[in-house]
């Protein structure tokens, strides 16, 4: 099942009380709607009936699939740097979800499924690009990490792979500073193993499967302040939205 949440807001525009729903857990099997939502930049976007202006909320979204396998936790941007402690959370909630707390059918194919856990929306979304288009998302980093490598001006920004073509990936770049750019990557250059000399930090060993491990130094989270969904939205605490509902 998928669950949403209705959020009200404020229109920052116009000032107008703007309603729209939020993904807390999607079945994209289930729901190719989301699954279109998410691709198109769609998914927990709140878009004001009087002025037309469109608004991103951030919050914690998981998105699964269960014929293609995939587990997708997307957490809100900021807790980024708090990496190596969510993926630590997103593999024990797909162990709970899958592993203990699931029909036999599903305990015995919880090995075979992708797990990841991003940050942000457009890291979702990439997720399923890259797998859409049957490439290994690991492969994927490891040439952002060696494309990147050479571009001083991008290196510490943010880097999807906005589509991907018959010969290149093609990639949406932000610089830290919010400047915007693309970069054309050919498929041929794709990685088979280990970037040779590089310490990648764990990089394929856990579901934050991304090149931003070796960018982003983790952080502890503080437990007294940490909160996953905005108190500004917040419906439920984090602690319930870790209890994903399982599928039959
Ligand atoms: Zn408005």
């Amino acid at each position: 099942m998928s669950t949403l949440t209705l959020a009200r807001a404020d229109c920052a525009g116009c000032g107008a009380a703007v309603e729209g729903e939020l993904v807390v857990v999607a079945n994209l099997g289930a729901r190719p709607d989301l699954r279109a939502a998410l691709l198109q930049r769609q998914v927990n976007v709140l878009t004001c009936g009087a002025c037309g202006r469109r608004a991103q909320v951030q919050r914690t979204s998981a998105f699964m699939d269960f014929k293609r396998r995939q587990w997708i936790v997307a957490y809100p941007d900021w807790a980024e740097r708090h990496w190596a402690e969510l993926a630590e959370a997103t593999a024990m909630s797909v162990v709970r979800n899958l592993g203990l707390a699931a029909p036999q059918r599903l305990r015995a194919e919880a090995p075979r499924w992708s797990t990841r856990a991003v940050f942000g929306l457009e890291a979702a979304r990439e997720k399923l690009v890259i797998w859409d288009a049957g490439l290994d998302d690991l492969a994927v980093e490891r040439l952002k990490l060696v494309a990147l490598a050479g571009q001083p001006r991008w290196v510490m920004g943010r880097a999807w792979v906005d589509r991907i073509d018959e010969d290149s990936l093609h990639l949406r770049l932000v610089a830290p500073d919010g400047a915007e750019g693309a970069l054309r990557l050919p498929r041929a250059q794709l990685p088979s193993g280990p970037i040779p000399g590089l310490d990648e930090r764990g990089l394929g060993l856990d579901p934050f499967v991304s090149a931003r491990r070796l960018i982003v130094p983790p952080e502890p989270a503080d437990p007294l302040s940490f909160d996953l969904d905005g108190k500004a939205h917040g419906h439920r605490s984090g602690e319930e939205l870790r209890h994903i509902p399982r599928e039959g």
